[in-house]
């Protein structure tokens, strides 16, 4: 058990209640405290960034400003080699009409296409600004491989998660229990690096 009077809070720099137990849980080792952005009225900024790094830097810098702490933001999307990388930056409104019509929109991009040109990968970028004006933010990425599948399978984790097959594991990510994709995501590998840097700084 930490000490909460030697604890650091940290602002993250999204409302996703999964994504602040997953994180909180892999940062309390370090007597990092994290708190939702939820609790200081951070407004909507615009990720006009072109890059998952740029982006994550935008929401942490813009959650860091207006809690007066330090902040953890991420930055994912999924890249797929066939469409030149598309949807990348775009990948939560690929369609403009949510999840099951962005994936709709992409087995439709990729047609009959042979399994060997249906390569893909999840990218996330995970960022540790100690304020808003950090000239140094920590910026941690990782990918996560696999294939984009000719149709949904699972019910488990959202947005692409039924059409991207992991080869590992011979299923999609839906497929996989949560504990599991939480385990061996992309979120999950930057996180582990995260955590690691943390600890060297
Ligand atoms: P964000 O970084 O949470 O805003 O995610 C951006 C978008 O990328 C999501 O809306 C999903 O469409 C996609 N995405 C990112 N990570 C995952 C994942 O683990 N599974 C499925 N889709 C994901």
């Amino acid at each position: 058990m930490n000490d909460p009077a030697q604890e650091q809070v940290v602002v993250l720099a999204s409302g996703n209640k999964g994504k602040l137990r997953e994180l909180a849980g892999i940062l309390a080792p370090l007597g990092l405290r994290l708190k939702s952005q939820a609790e200081f009225n951070v407004p909507e900024v615009e990720e006009n960034g072109l890059s998952f790094v740029e982006n994550a830097i935008i929401k942490a810098r813009a959650a860091a400003g207006c809690s007066g702490l330090a902040a953890i933001a991420d930055d994912s999307g999924l890249e797929v080699d066939f469409l030149n990388g598309a949807p990348g930056i775009h990948s939560a409104r690929y369609s403009g009409q949510g999840d099951a019509a962005n994936n709709a929109k992409l087995l439709a991009a990729l047609g009959e296409l042979p399994r060997e040109q249906r390569t893909a990968r999840f990218q996330c970028a995970l960022v540790f600004m100690r304020h808003a004006l950090d000239p140094m933010p920590l910026v941690c990425q990782a990918s996560w491989e696999g294939y984009i599948l000719e149709a949904p399978r699972g019910e488990n984790g959202f947005g692409y998660d039924p059409l991207f097959y992991v080869p590992r594991y011979q299923c999609s990510s839906a497929e996989l229990p949560a504990g599991v994709k939480n385990r061996i995501s992309h979120r999950a590998m930057a996180s582990a690096r995260l955590l690691e840097a943390l600890r060297q700084r």
